[in-house]
C-alpha cells in the first residue's frame, strides 16, 4: 500500500502552531506522512484563525482551489480545524460541502475518530464547547527538537470588545500544574532546551484551579518558579500575558528565575484612555506606563514588545495622537501593529463610528514609521555587546539565525545547527534583526 500523506496549513497565532503540532502528531500516529503537495495528499488540514479579517475569505479561496482535486480524487479528505471552524462550523459545511471534517478548538482530540467516521458516514463536525483533553496531552510532531510550545491554559475570562477569542476558545481553563511540569520534564529529558508557555492570558493562570491538598491555588508565579527548577531546560518564555496581571509576584518570579528570559510582551492596544475604556481594557495610559517602569526597574535590560490596534470604532485623530505619544514614551523594542478588523459576534463590531479604511491606513503608516525608528534605535544600543544566541535555523541569504534571551533575532556568521548556543558579538543593527559574529568570551545576560 502506498504511503498515506497529509498536508497541513496553519494560520494565526502560536496557539494554532501548538495545535498544529498536535494535529501532525495525531496523523503521524495513524500512519500518515507529511507532504507539501496537495495533489499527493490523502488528508489536507487547514488550521484556521478568526482574529483578523480575511481569514474567512482566505479559507474559502483555499477550499475552492482544492475542489477540483477532490473531484479528481474523491478519497481525499479535507479538514477545517481551529478558531474559524469553532465559530463558523455549519457555515463552512454549507459553503463548502466538499469539506469532510470540521473540528473546533475543543474537539481536536477526536480528530482521527472524525476522519474515520467520515469514510463511512460522510461529512463530520464537532464544535463542542467543552475541553475534556488539553491538546498538550496529545502526541506532538515538532518541527524543531530544541524548542516546544506548552499549553498552560486555554480560553479567556476577559471581554475586550474587539476580540473574538472568548467566543471561540471559551472561558479560561488552566491545566493542572503537575501535568504542565510532567510535560516540561519529559521535554527537557528529550533534549528540549527552550519552552514557551502558552495561554490567551497566561498570567491569570491557576485562578480557576483548586488543589485538593493545598489551601491555596497555584498561580502563574508559582508555575514559573516550578518550571525554572526543571533540569536540562535553559530558557523559559511565555505568551500572551495581559498588562493588568503582571502583579508584583509575577515580576519577582521572573526576576529571580534564571531561566525565564528577559523579554515581555505587554499588549497596549491603544494609548487613548477613551479608546481603552471602549475596548474594555482594564488599565489607562498612565497606569500602563507606570507598570512598564516598575518592570524595567526590577529587570533592567528587559526587552518589551506590544500589540497595538489602529482604527478602533470611534478613534479620533486626538485618540490616535495619544497612541503615538505612549509609543514614543514606552520605547518598545518591537510592536505588532494591526488595523482594526470588525469581527462579527464581538461588541465592537456593532459600534457606531467605524473608521474609514483610508484613515486607518494613513494612521497605521504613521505608527509603523514611528515604531520602526524606535526599534532601530533600541537595536543599535545592542551593537558591541556579547550575547548568547540560541540557533533556530537558517534565515534568508543562507545565514544561521537565532534569538537572544531578549527575543532579538540575530543573523550570524559560521555554520551552526538548530539548538546550538553561541556567544555572539553584535556588529550591526536593523529594525527587526541584528548581525553578529561568534566569539569565545562568556556572554553577559542580554
Ligand atoms: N490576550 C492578549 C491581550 O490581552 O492583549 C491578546 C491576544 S489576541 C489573540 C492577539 C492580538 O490580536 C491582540 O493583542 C490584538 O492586538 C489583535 N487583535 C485581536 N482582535 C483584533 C481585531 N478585531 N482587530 C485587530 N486586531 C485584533
Ligand atoms: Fe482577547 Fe486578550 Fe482581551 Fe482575552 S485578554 S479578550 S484574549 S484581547
Amino acid at each position: 500500500m502506498s504511503e498515506r500523506r497529509y498536508l497541513l496549513r496553519t494560520f494565526g497565532c502560536q496557539m494554532n502552531e501548538h495545535d498544529s503540532e498536535r494535529i501532525a502528531g495525531l496523523l503521524t500516529s495513524d500512519g500518515y506522512v507529511a507532504t507539501e503537495e496537495a495533489a499527493e495528499a490523502s488528508v489536507v488540514v487547514f488550521n484556521t484563525c478568526a482574529i483578523r479579517e480575511n481569514a474567512d475569505n482566505r479559507l474559502y479561496g483555499n477550499l475552492g482551489h482544492l475542489r477540483p482535486l477532490k473531484q479528481a480524487n474523491p478519497r481525499m479528505r479535507i479538514v477545517v480545524a481551529g478558531c474559524l471552524a469553532q465559530k463558523d462550523g455549519e457555515r463552512i459545511q454549507e459553503k463548502a460541502p466538499w469539506v469532510d471534517v470540521v473540528v473546533g478548538t475543543h474537539a481536536l482530540p477526536g480528530l482521527l475518530d472524525l476522519l474515520h467516521r467520515a469514510e463511512t458516514e460522510g461529512p463530520q463536525m464537532d464544535i463542542s464547547e467543552v475541553t475534556e483533553v488539553f491538546p498538550s496531552a496529545l502526541p506532538a510532531l515538532r518541527e524543531v527538537r530544541h524548542h516546544a510550545w506548552v499549553s498552560i491554559a486555554v480560553g479567556c475570562d476577559n471581554a475586550c470588545t474587539f476580540c473574538i477569542v472568548p467566543l471561540v476558545r471559551g472561558p479560561q481553563l488552566s491545566r493542572p500544574i503537575g501535568d504542565v511540569l510532567a510535560e516540561v520534564q519529559g521535554l527537557a529529558g528529550g533534549g528540549v532546551v527552550e519552552v514557551t508557555l502558552l495561554g490567551q492570558n497566561v498570567n491569570t493562570y491557576g485562578r480557576d484551579l483548586t488543589m485538593p491538598d493545598s489551601p491555596r491555588r497555584p498561580l502563574f508565579a508559582d508555575l514559573l518558579r516550578a518550571v525554572n527548577e526543571v533540569d536540562g531546560l535553559r530558557r523559559i518564555r511565555f505568551t500572551s500575558p495581559h498588562p493588568h496581571d503582571f502583579t508584583p509576584d509575577v515580576i519577582d518570579a521572573m526576576a529571580s528565575s534564571d531561566k525565564v528570559c528577559e523579554h515581555i510582551h505587554f499588549p497596549l492596544q491603544s494609548g487613548s484612555d477613551r479608546v481603552l475604556k471602549a475596548m474594555q481594557r482594564s488599565y489607562r495610559r498612565e497606569r500602563y506606563l507606570g507598570w512598564l517602569d516598575a518592570i524595567r526597574q526590577s529587570i533592567p535590560d528587559i526587552a518589551v514588545s506590544t500589540d497595538i490596534i489602529v482604527g478602533f470604532p470611534g478613534e479620533t485623530e486626538d485618540d490616535f495622537v495619544d497612541t503615538l505619544d505612549v509609543v514614543a514614551r514606552a520605547r518598545f523594542d518591537q510592536a505588532y501593529t494591526f488595523q482594526y478588523s470588525q469581527r462579527p459576534g464581538t461588541r465592537a463590531a456593532t459600534m457606531d463610528d467605524q473608521v474609514s479604511k483610508e484613515v486607518v491606513q494613513e494612521r497605521f503608516d504613521r505608527l509603523v514609521a514611528l515604531q520602526q525608528a524606535i526599534s532601530l534605535e533600541r537595536m543599535r544600543q545592542q551593537v558591541g555587546t556579547i550575547v548568547e544566541v540560541l540557533v533556530e535555523g537558517t534565515g534568508r541569504k543562507g545565514r544561521a539565525q537565532g534569538r537572544t534571551r531578549t527575543n532579538r533575532v540575530v543573523h550570524l556568521d559560521g555554520d551552526h545547527a538548530p539548538g546550538d548556543f553561541v556567544q555572539v558579538r553584535i556588529a550591526g543593527a536593523h529594525p527587526h534583526h541584528l548581525d553578529g559574529k561568534p566569539v569565545r568570551e562568556p556572554a553577559a545576560v542580554a
